[in-house]
């Protein structure tokens, strides 16, 4: 499948985000304060030695995607400080349709959720592809997600999540290898920029787009800064599996044999309900309305001290994501 060379790509839009994200570097450094010291202590790391350092959370944390349908008006502030309200911890900003934040917006939200105690993360456009076979698409996915990071680091989050792309076509191991070289030169920018986050490719929900759990661990394991993003839907959907107690075990389990025990104290999930096909999820559903076995999953979670945050992405999304928390913590009143 004929490419342009990696090499020879020069990245117009990337350059145009660089030089956009630049103006705002002082003020970048100056806002790392994140919610917690743990946070602090592994956020203010090189890239290169996060993945080493013992990341000491209390537990599971809890939020939305996105602004709680109950926030009135919708403002990205007013969510943040209605997820606190609703006794919920974390928020993934998003960003899917576009990364909806100038900078000078981001740093009010950091403010928000540095007083509320909320921690952030972002979820990117949905329209990335870094398999695209057009070099306009691929240079757009670069510069697209390095924006995404850029404007979520500015509001103090600390993990970006994005879909990696389809296969179109091409065999997969040709296909993780072309995502994997264009992701890395985004890690490369990023750590020129000092701009510090955790990347978070995201397990699918299609046998047509990349992203299985291994091709996603793999990937984790070979890219400096990068961390799985496990949608628990997702890989259910994706094989009609991953729905008992011991097929949840046994994704962490992968977790830790490929990227380390530090990685199940780092973890950034997805859970809802799910609809699907033969060809992957539908829509995402309400829990309750599901097959799926959250209660199970929590407990795998329990028992193998899970520690990150839970972002809930169904319908009802603030009720599931309480559902969630309270469902765990009556499994593990000590958390
Ligand atoms: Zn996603």
């Amino acid at each position: 499948m004929p490419r342009t060379s990696s090499s020879t790509i020069s990245s117009a839009c990337l350059s145009l985000a660089i030089s956009t994200a630049l103006r705002a570097t002082s003020i970048v450094s100056r806002l790392y304060t994140p919610v917690t010291e743990d946070w602090n202590n592994i956020i203010s790391q090189p890239q290169s030695s996060r993945r080493d350092i013992l990341y000491r959370m209390a537990g599971l944390l809890f939020g939305t995607a996105g602004i709680p349908l109950s926030t009135w008006p919708q403002t990205t502030i007013n969510g943040i400080n209605r997820v606190a309200e609703l006794g919920l911890d974390c928020m993934e900003l998003e960003f899917v349709q576009g990364v909806y934040l100038k900078e000078e917006d981001a740093i009010p939200v950091a403010d928000a959720a540095q007083k509320a105690g909320i921690r952030l993360s972002a979820h990117a456009p949905y329209f990335l592809n870094f398999n695209a076979h057009e070099p306009r698409k691929l240079r757009a996915s670069q510069g697209i997600l390095f924006k995404a990071a850029h404007i979520a680091s500015i509001c103090g989050a600390g993990n970006v999540v994005f879909h990696a792309g389809f296969y179109l076509g091409d065999p997969p191991q040709e296909t993780y290898q072309t995502i994997k070289k264009y992701l890395a030169e985004v890690v490369t920018k990023l750590k020129e920029e000092d701009i510090r986050l955790w990347l978070r490719p995201e397990a699918s929900g299609k046998g047509s787009q990349f992203g299985s759990l291994e091709e996603i661990l793999e990937l984790c394991a070979e890219l400096e800064g990068a961390a799985p993003c496990i949608d628990f839907a997702h890989l259910h959907a994706r094989t009609g599996k991953f729905n008992s107690y011991p097929e949840f075990t046994s994704v962490l389990e992968q977790v830790r044999e490929r990227l380390g025990d530090n990685a199940l104290k780092n973890l950034h999930l997805h859970i809802s309900g799910i609809e699907f096909s033969a060809k992957g999820e539908r829509r995402h559903l309400e829990l309750q309305e599901s097959d799926l076995q959250y209660n199970e999953l929590l407990r795998a979670l329990r028992d193998y001290d899970a520690g990150g945050t839970v972002i809930c992405e169904s319908p009802n999304q603030e009720e599931d994501a309480l559902l969630l928390k309270s469902s765990f913590n009556a499994i593990s009143p000590n958390k």
